[in-house]
């Protein structure tokens, strides 16, 4: 891993490097990391920009949508212009924008069982954004099986939910809470900022992964009450007969 920053990265990345949690061996961290990113939607708005701002070298974007009208009061990497765009795209130039030293790798399409194992192969940390459960629990149970670290952001309402799923020994699995999702519901409301919040904490908890920081959400989960402006830790437990994760 290469220490060497050119003028333009060490000036870009000064307010990092001075924090002495990443320094520059922190940085060079950040810009050998890949990172998948499913959905560039709300929560993947925020997400998105801050790990591109961050310097994170390479980010897989996978989106299967086009920017509508009403997706423009919460996902921020999109605009007027962008509409009818595919998402992936509109995500690329806004991106791109903001630092072009960050190399997207973009996946214009809906994940399913034949294609994910392929298109997360390469990406040493999973990010979901997704807005459906459908790909939620495809995402968990790839990543659980393949060993790789998710983080899972979600929102509805008011309420966000943050958990990272660390598949080493005695941590909890995303079936282990939600073995085959929650029933399905009518679509309800979201406030915008409440998808920026939890992409911004989605953010964060992956950049400090990638610095080889534990997080403290691999046993519990955080919710976000935004009403009461309420966080609050509930305790995940492993489940003996979890279907993904358990004995048998
Ligand atoms: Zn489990």
């Amino acid at each position: 891993m290469s220490l060497d920053f050119s003028e333009e990265e060490s000036r870009r990345y000064s307010r990092n490097v001075m924090l002495p949690e990443v320094g520059r061996d922190g940085q060079a961290r950040w810009r050998a990391a890949r990172v998948a990113v499913v959905g560039a939607g709300g929560i993947g708005s925020a997400v998105l920009y801050y790990l591109a701002a961050a310097g994170v070298g390479q980010i897989s974007i996978i989106d299967g949508d086009a920017v509508e009208t009403s997706n423009l009061q919460r996902q921020i990497l999109h605009d007027v212009k962008d509409l009818g765009r595919r998402k992936v795209e509109s995500a690329w130039e806004t991106i791109t924008a903001l630092n072009p030293h960050c190399r997207l790798q973009l996946h214009d399409l809906r994940l399913d069982a034949a294609n994910i194992r392929d298109i997360l192969k390469e990406n040493e940390l999973v990010l979901d954004a997704s807005d459906n459960f459908e790909t939620r629990l495809l995402v968990a149970d790839c990543c659980w099986l393949d060993k790789k670290t998710l983080i899972s952001a979600a929102v509805g309402g008011f309420h966000g939910l943050l958990m990272v799923m660390d598949p080493g020994p005695g941590n909890p699995c995303y079936r282990c809470l939600l073995p085959q999702g929650p029933p399905p519901a009518p679509q309800e409301g979201i406030l915008g900022a409440v998808a920026g919040v939890m992409g911004c904490l989605q953010a964060t908890e992956a950049l400090k992964l990638l610095l080889g920081r534990k997080s403290d959400l691999t046993r519990q989960l955080l919710s976000y009450d935004a009403l009461k402006c309420r966080f609050r830790h509930v305790q995940r437990e492993k489940k003996p007969d979890c279907p993904l994760c358990g004995q048998g």
